[in-house]
């Protein structure tokens, strides 16, 4: 099996806020060699940040539109909560996620949970968008609310990958990710202890990303990666040997490439400047629904 190679390393870009609550590394976006990335369009990452208490209205990001692919929030510390005009809504905590799929539009508001916001503490939150193929981008929208206990936590040596998305086979078994996706991927979270050294194949031809969120760690015999920096690796190859150096924790995104042009703007990403036009149209005129009233 040949090895995938290593493309480049990004360096975490320094943060910027969305909305008052998510102090984010904006790692990747649409908006630079958008396939590079596919079929994943962005990827905020909220690294571990102290929140002081706050009595006061909590911290986050008001009422905002959507269109034409999904937003996944995975939360490893911190709450989060989110109500949506399609009635999805909810709060989700450490090790739960979050998709929604946004399709033909929806509103939707993203804040810290009360509880968390009184508290205060750690916060680290990461925040993906999913493309969706052109034929299923005005899907009517909706959201899975995925809770830890429903997520397969898979040990391979000295290591555990947790399934959010995608199949891993392990020996004789065969584990599945609880989310639905559109097209196929990997949405896995490895933790690895010191010394430990894992192999996980990814398909050839898929786009394959690494976020190092902690810990050192070196893949395909290259020098080591540490904490903030993203991984992109090469289509061709399918080995993938992680080694750890210490602790590490990474998430591996791994997906088979949507080969369809990428217009965006903002928060509405379709495939041509018109449907983009459309989108603003639909938003203006009340067409994506309103947030029900609080
Ligand atoms: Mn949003």
């Amino acid at each position: 099996m040949s090895a995938k190679t290593i493309v480049r390393i990004d360096q975490a870009p320094a943060r910027h806020w969305v909305g008052n609550g998510f102090h984010v590394h904006g790692m990747f976006s649409y908006n630079r060699n958008p396939e590079d990335y596919s079929p994943f369009l962005m990827l905020d990452y909220a690294a571990p940040t102290q929140f002081a208490p706050n009595a006061g209205k909590p911290r986050g990001v008001g009422e905002h539109p959507h269109r034409g692919f999904e937003t996944v929030t995975i939360c490893y510390s911190g709450e989060v909560a989110h109500r949506d005009s399609s009635g999805g809504g909810g709060v989700i905590g450490v090790g739960d996620v979050q998709w929604m799929t946004a399709g033909s539009g929806l509103v939707h508001d993203e804040f810290h949970s009360e509880t968390y916001s009184r508290a205060g503490g750690e916060f680290h939150m990461v925040q993906l968008w999913v493309n969706l193929p052109a034929k299923d981008k005005m899907t009517p929208p909706h959201y899975q609310a995925i809770s830890t206990a429903e997520i397969p936590r898979v040990d391979v040596n000295g290591a555990s990958v947790r399934l959010i998305a995608g199949q891993l086979r392990q020996g004789d078994s065969h584990f599945s990710g609880p989310a639905n996706t559109y097209t196929p991927m990997n949405v896995w979270d490895v933790k690895l202890s010191a010394h430990s050294r894992i192999s996980l194949p990814q398909p050839e031809g898929w786009t394959t990303l690494l976020l190092v969120q902690g810990g050192r760690l070196s893949i395909n015999g290259s020098d080591t990666v540490g904490k903030a920096q993203l991984v992109v690796l090469s289509r061709s190859g399918s080995a993938l040997d992680i080694h750890a150096s210490e602790d590490a924790q990474c998430l591996l995104l791994s997906g088979e490439p949507i080969q369809e042009p990428v217009f965006g703007y903002g928060p509405f990403v379709m495939n041509t400047e018109q449907e983009i036009r459309q989108a603003f149209t639909d938003f203006h005129s009340g067409k994506f629904g309103t947030l029900p009233v609080a």
